[in-house]
């Protein structure tokens, strides 16, 4: 067992805003290492110690508890789905940051959505030949279970920002003070190592000069340029509740109007670009 020193540790800089962050509790992860959490003072997310456990963590991109990914990737596309066609022109460029397998990029090209992987951690398997490069900007970038992940969250935040996105969504749980046994904490896995409040949200959004939009309670975030139209927010709040993103996960399984042409299409390309 390592044990983290915790009589010299009662507080740490917030990686997020730089602020003190202040001692709350310690847990055992991955049943091997005792690791302090604190919570900062200022932007109130929660955040272990400085990672040390991660090499030994990460084996693969994916975690074998995490028996969710699959159904929560179909879930990911509805939303989405729901988001583009609502926010964004038909030709919109998306990048999934952290996108892992490309299972989500893959089946958003399916549906026709122009859309890019960039993971710096996991193997692309599904989007081969989609990949980011440095140059590529794009009108929104979508994150689902990343920023729980996130190291060093204003070094990324800042690399996601230079991609120049008109719209950021994130699909992460908030802290709101749940307590040490909260379920997302996941010392199981040792992975998530950095826990977002609202105020840390209201934050990013301000840095960059975004509108912070909040939805299915504060596990969807979506920070954007513009100004999302009373309308239009009334529509998505609507549509990302759970039974009616079942109900449009349902109709994307049935309506693959379309996805024969994207595929023959992207096929074309990778063979012109081979
Ligand atoms: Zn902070």
């Amino acid at each position: 067992m390592e044990d983290s020193k915790i009589s010299q540790e009662s507080m740490t800089e917030c990686r997020l805003c730089g602020h003190k962050a202040i001692y709350a509790f310690s847990k055992s992860l991955v049943s091997e290492f005792s690791v302090n959490y604190y919570e900062c003072e200022n932007c109130q997310s929660l955040q272990t110690e400085v990672p040390h456990w991660l090499d030994k963590v990460y084996s693969d991109c994916l975690d074998k508890y995490d028996v969710m990914s699959v159904s929560r990737t179909s879930e990911s596309l509805a939303m989405v789905v729901a988001l583009w066609k609502i926010l964004l022109p038909n030709n919109a460029k998306l990048l999934d940051f952290g996108g892992g397998s490309g299972l989500l990029v893959r089946q958003l090209r399916d549906r026709g959505i122009n859309t890019r992987l960039s993971d710096k951690y996991g193997t692309n398997i599904f989007a081969q030949g989609f990949e980011d490069s440095e140059k590529m900007e794009y009108d929104m970038v979508v994150c689902f279970e990343v920023f729980e992940h996130l190291s060093h969250p204003s070094k990324t935040i800042q690399d996601i920002m230079s991609k120049n996105p008109k719209t950021v969504v994130i699909g992460t749980c908030l802290w709101k003070k749940q307590g040490q046994n909260w379920f997302y904490l996941c010392p199981e896995t040792g992975q998530h190592i950095f826990f977002f409040s609202e105020k840390a949200m209201e934050y990013i959004a301000s840095e960059y000069n975004m509108n912070y939009y909040s939805f299915r309670r504060g596990s969807l975030t979506v920070l954007s340029n513009d100004t999302i139209s009373p309308l239009k927010l009334l529509v998505l709040k609507i549509i990302l509740k759970r039974p009616f993103l079942k109900i449009l996960r349902v109709l994307l399984l049935i309506a693959d109007i379309g996805t024969e042409k994207n595929q023959r299409k992207d096929r074309e390309f990778l063979l012109k670009n081979d």
